[in-house]
Order: structure tokens, then C-alpha cells, then sequence
């Protein structure tokens, strides 16, 4: 008989990410409240608490666990923000900030995977808004967002998510540092300007330009 999912999300949390350096009590909590394998497709369901990314369709990646928590840690966020999150994919980084207590917006150029992360959620009674659309835009009418998330890799921090973050906000995106390197940067909106911070390495697949060209542009 399969193990329940609860026990596989345990052990990945102990031995992934508090086992890594990641100890933010309800980001773990909230880590451990995601059915993780409900965002994968069902041929990789057997993987889903794996130390890795997987395939989810149209050449995408759901992010690997530690390096969600990592990043949901970096945001610093308290119950009740608003946060714009870049790169919805499977929708399981939104999930994560969802039970955080966040209010989730998120934006995906892929209309199937915008569509069927909106459905996922919903099913889930996850309280997310997913937007198809160009995410280097960011969302200007909800804005703004008190924390803001990319979850592709960018060469450069967008003027529109400088734009739409809250001073006292923090973005967090791994930016491409060097050919092939990719470094977690967390960005603070100060009073008197913008303040960065590196962190991890890391491999994100790449933001790319505009609307995925084979999606209907009503959706
Ligand atoms: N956060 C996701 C994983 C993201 S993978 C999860 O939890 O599953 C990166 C996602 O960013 C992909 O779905 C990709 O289609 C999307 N993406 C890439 N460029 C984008 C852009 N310009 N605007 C919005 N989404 C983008």
C-alpha cells in the first residue's frame, strides 16, 4: 500500500529542508499542509516528495521542495499580505504561500498550465488568483503587492515589480549572475532605495518574452 502523503511530506521536510537550513516554523507548517503530489502529473506522483524538480508539461518545472522553502523563507512574509507571484506552473509555490495566510496573485504565460493551476487550487479550496498573462509586466490592478516572487529566471530585476512593491516590500528571484549561474537575490524597497542580497545558487528555468505563442489569446 502506498504511504500516506503526510508522511512522505514529513520526511521531505526533515530531511530536505530543516536537514538544509531552513527552519521557519510556519513555513514548514505550511509545507506540510500541501498534498505536493496533487501538483504533478500522475505518472510522477510516486516522485513528488523527491529532492528534485519535475516535469509538468509544455518544457516546465515544478520547483524542487527545498528550494520553495527557501524561498517562501526569504520572503518574510506575515498572514494577511499580498503577494504577486511570477511563474504559476503546477500552482504548488502559490498553494505553499496560500496557507501561509497570504493573498496569492499569480502570473503564468502558458494558458494550459494558467488554467489548470486555476482549476487545481480551486478544487483545493486554495485562495489564489492566477492571471494569464506576461508576468515581466507584473499585475498593475492589484497593485501593490506587499511581497513579490519570481519563480523563472531573470536577467534582470523588471521596473514594473520594483514598481508594484510596497515600500517596506521584498521581491525574491534568482537572477542569471554568469553564463549558467543563477543566484537567489532578495531585494528590499528601503526609503531610500532599493537594497540587495544574494543568496544560494540555483536553476530555475528561464523567463521567457511575452505570451506563449501557441496559447488562445483569450484565455
Ligand atoms: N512556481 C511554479 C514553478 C515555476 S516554473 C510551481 O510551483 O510549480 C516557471 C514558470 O514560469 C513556468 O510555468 C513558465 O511558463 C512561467 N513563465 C516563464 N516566463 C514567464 C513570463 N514572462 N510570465 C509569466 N510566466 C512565465
Amino acid at each position: 500500500m502506498a504511504r500516506e502523503w503526510q508522511n512522505e511530506a514529513t520526511d521531505m521536510i526533515e530531511e530536505q529542508i530543516v536537514g538544509r537550513d531552513v527552519k521557519d516554523t510556519r513555513v514548514l507548517a505550511a509545507l506540510a499542509s500541501v498534498p505536493r503530489h496533487l501538483f504533478v502529473p500522475s505518472e510522477h506522483a510516486s516522485s513528488a516528495y523527491v529532492d528534485r524538480p519535475l516535469p509538468i508539461g509544455s518544457q516546465q518545472t515544478i520547483s524542487q521542495p527545498y528550494m520553495v522553502a527557501k524561498m517562501t523563507e526569504l520572503l518574510a512574509a506575515e498572514p494577511g499580505m499580498r503577494i504577486l507571484e511570477i511563474g504559476t506552473g503546477s500552482g504548488y509555490q502559490s498553494a505553499v504561500l496560500s496557507a501561509l495566510g497570504l493573498r496569492v496573485w499569480s502570473v503564468e504565460r502558458i494558458a494550459s498550465l494558467a488554467e489548470s493551476a486555476r482549476k487545481r487550487l480551486g478544487d483545493m479550496n486554495f485562495d489564489v488568483t492566477v492571471i494569464f498573462g506576461d508576468g515581466r509586466l507584473g499585475h498593475a490592478e492589484n497593485a501593490p503587492y506587499d511581497r513579490v516572487i519570481v519563480t523563472a529566471a531573470t536577467g534582470r530585476v523588471e521596473p514594473e515589480w520594483d514598481r508594484q512593491l510596497v515600500r517596506g516590500g521584498v521581491l525574491v528571484a534568482p537572477l542569471n549572475v554568469t553564463t549558467g549561474n543563477q543566484r537567489l537575490l532578495t531585494r528590499e524597497n528601503l526609503e531610500h532605495g532599493f537594497r540587495n542580497t544574494w543568496h544560494d545558487y540555483c536553476k530555475f528555468v528561464p523567463i521567457l518574452m511575452g505570451l506563449d505563442p501557441e496559447s488562445p489569446s483569450s484565455s
